[in-house]
């Protein structure tokens, strides 16, 4: 039977180990239902956790494909080395976890090979004699899609941050990596990372509390609102899109279906419309809590705890209420 892999790659911005981990869960769990075996393709190095992780996941084969070539985050290097490994052992599916280097590499690995992909995955279903059943985010988040993919040579599949829960099994031994080789002596340099970007800090797809700004702040100076907030409760500050667009925070606090995709206990979303390109991002919240002068803003539809009224002067109140409550 043709095997599950999942695939990771240490590239530029390196890789996150917990999205690792939900990637072989929901491989792992696939690869049980189609009676296949699952392995783990680490590009670029091996972490030094690998073999542990790939214990507590069941994997059965740990494979790493190593070249001077992929380790500057060369997206051309990477889809040849991937390309030539599906092509050696056709595996059935091959899953990612989503993130910026990956959007570039997973569709072009499957016009490579001739292959179908589905971005923005959530969950697959899988039996032995079916179609592979992919469940993905659509139209911002707004919608989920179940693709049915043909069993035409390797499925390509790349999972969105914070689908799937982790899951980890017991009693499975601890594989040993081993090499594969490539030829990437085709391959020429065509873009060079001058400094990869750095998040510092916890990241907001792990933080239990976020409290996000929108354009419903009014001006730059009025985030620092969010940020005490959000340090008042033991979270961290987001922001939508337009606080980006506009530099007022920094890219890596942007929540939504271009930014993170967070799962936290509660959400508090202050000045925010609540369109579907920022909900992609915290729908998936325990609970969110929503302040707007418009009472038939989009985000009262998700919101569990709701108040309209200007978040300039609520959240003044909820600083205070938050720094005597802790
Ligand atoms: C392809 C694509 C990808 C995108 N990706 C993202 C993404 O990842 N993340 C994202 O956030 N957006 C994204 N967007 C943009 C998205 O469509 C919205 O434009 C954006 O989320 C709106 O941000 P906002 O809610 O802060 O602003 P607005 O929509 O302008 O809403 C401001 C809200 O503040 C309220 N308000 C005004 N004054 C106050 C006040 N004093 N107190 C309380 N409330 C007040 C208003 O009633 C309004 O509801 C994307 C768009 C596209 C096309």
């Amino acid at each position: 039977m043709r095997s599950v892999v999942v695939c990771t790659w240490s590239g530029a911005r390196g890789e996150i180990l917990e999205e690792t981990e939900a990637a072989l869960t929901i491989a792992r769990k696939t690869s049980v239902a189609l009676g296949s075996d699952l392995r783990w393709l680490a590009v670029g190095s091996v972490p030094d956790e690998a073999p542990e992780i790939a214990q507590r996941h069941g994997v059965a084969a740990l494979e790493h494909i190593e070249d001077p070539k992929l380790a500057g985050g060369q997206a051309d290097a990477f889809v040849e080395a991937l390309a030539q490994y599906c092509r050696a052992h056709s595996p059935k599916l091959v899953v990612f976890s989503q993130g910026f280097d990956i959007r570039l590499v997973a569709p072009r690995l499957a016009g490579r090979l001739g292959s179908g992909v589905v971005m923005n995955a959530v969950d697959i279903d899988a039996a032995p004699d079916g179609p592979l059943s992919v469940t993905a985010s659509a139209y911002g988040g707004d919608t989920r899609v179940i693709y049915e993919m043909a069993d035409v040579g390797t499925c390509i599949v790349s999972l969105l941050a914070n689908a799937v829960v982790p899951e980890r099994v017991e009693g499975a031994a601890q594989p040993a990596p081993e090499p594969f080789a490539v030829d990437l002596s085709a391959i020429e340099e065509r873009v060079r990372v001058i400094e990869a970007a750095r998040t510092e800090g916890p990241r907001l797809e792990d933080a239990e509390i976020i409290v996000a700004g929108g354009r419903g702040l009014a001006s730059p100076e009025n985030y620092k609102l969010v940020e005490q907030l959000a340090e008042a409760m033991g979270g961290l500050p987001g922001a939508s899109r337009p606080l980006v667009d506009e530099g007022w925070v920094d890219s890596s606090r942007q929540v939504g279906l271009t930014g993170k995709i967070t799962r936290p206990a509660l959400y508090v979303a202050a000045g925010i419309s609540g369109a579907s390109q920022h909900m992609a991002g915290c729908a998936a919240a325990k609970s969110i809590a929503a302040i707007n002068t418009d009472p038939d803003a989009a985000i009262f539809r998700y919101a569990r705890y709701g108040v309209v009224g200007d978040c300039l002067q609520i959240l003044p109140e909820l600083i205070r209420a938050a720094k005597q409550g802790s």
